[in-house]
């Protein structure tokens, strides 16, 4: 694709055209070189999307509920992006039959787009290729991007804080609240949601919550995160879900929080970026050669390693 080619497709994916959309993430999710002048060109466009992370343990009900969030937010005329990120799954690209299947409601409906990432092939893995998608879907016009992932360890947790609201969805028994507070989802999550309320001890999931939450160390302005119920596959609980998450982004704006997290984000973006061309220099040779000269003496490791750092030598 000449740069040419790429202007039209990004105009192509602006006006509307999901399958130009489609190749433009494949790009930005890709090691392609391209994807510099891609998100140059989109960069103006991009800021006014609001990005909800939403996670939870695999079978908690996360599409379910994803599902019934995009016709809520539907309902208000929004246009919505859904990115469904699986840092354990090899696969890699385009839709997984899970969309399908989970999307089929909003299979027809031009305003709402799926698509699932996975962390095989991507340059510098999903946390630098997550951002980039983002900045995609925010610059070709969708108002609302919710960006699901699996699980409740770290690198979900990582990949949900790229949100500006995150969701954390967990159902009954209490060893999904154990398991989130070990994980450190207490810190990132804005919103809880014990889905499958229509299941036994709901309540005292609820319970372990708040308690939990209580105890967390938080100042007086902090945002203390709500936990609601929900039974979303009848779509019970997911008007409060909406609610809530409007409240939320009431408190971002007036508090200040909004900025901040999104310098973090930034901060966390160059990081990831800088990291990825740094292992893209310590190649094995360029290390072999340094290694030599420093097991025989004649360079000393302080010297190796500025050089291996140094972009001037090749
Ligand atoms: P995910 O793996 O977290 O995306 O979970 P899914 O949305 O695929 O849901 C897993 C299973 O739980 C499916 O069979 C859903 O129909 C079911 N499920 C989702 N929400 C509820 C709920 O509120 N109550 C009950 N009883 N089942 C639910």
């Amino acid at each position: 694709m000449a740069d040419s080619e790429l202007g039209s497709e990004v105009d192509r994916a602006r006006a509307g055209d999901t399958r130009a959309l489609a190749r433009l993430l494949s790009l930005v999710e890709g090691s392609s070189p391209r994807v510099r002048s891609v998100i140059k060109e989109l960069l103006p466009h991009a800021g006014g999307a609001r990005v909800i992370g939403l996670t939870g343990p695999p079978g908690v009900g996360k599409s379910t509920v994803t599902g019934a969030l995009v016709s809520a937010f539907r309902a208000t005329g929004a246009r919505i992006a859904v990115l469904a990120v699986d840092p354990t799954s090899p696969f890699t690209g385009g839709a997984l039959l899970g969309d399908r299947v989970r999307m089929q409601q909003h299979a027809t409906d031009e305003a709402v787009f799926i698509r699932s990432m996975a962390s095989r092939g991507h340059l510098g893995g999903l946390a630098a290729a997550t951002p980039q998608a983002i900045r995609v879907l925010d610059a070709v016009g969708f108002d609302v991007i919710i960006i699901e992932t699996v699980g409740v360890g770290q690198a979900e947790v990582a990949i949900a804080s790229l949100a500006d609201s995150v969701v954390v969805l967990l159902a009954p028994g209490m060893g999904d609240a154990i398991q989130a507070a070990k994980a450190g989802i207490l810190e990132v999550a804005d919103l809880f949601v014990v889905n499958k309320a229509d299941q036994p001890d709901a309540q005292q999931a609820v319970r372990d919550l708040r308690h939990m939450i209580a105890l967390a160390d938080r100042g007086p302005a902090d945002w203390k995160p709500p936990v609601v119920t929900a039974i979303a596959t009848r779509g019970e609980g997911i008007e409060e879900v909406v609610t809530r998450l409007e409240a939320h982004r009431s408190w971002l704006n007036s508090s200040g929080e909004l900025a901040r997290r999104r310098q973090a984000r930034a901060r966390e973006e160059i990081t990831a970026l800088a990291f990825a061309a740094l292992r893209g220099r310590l190649t094995a040779d360029r290390v072999d050669a340094l290694t030599r000269r420093v097991a025989d003496g004649t360079l000393d490791p302080f010297q190796a390693a500025e050089e291996l750092l140094d972009p001037r030598v090749g």
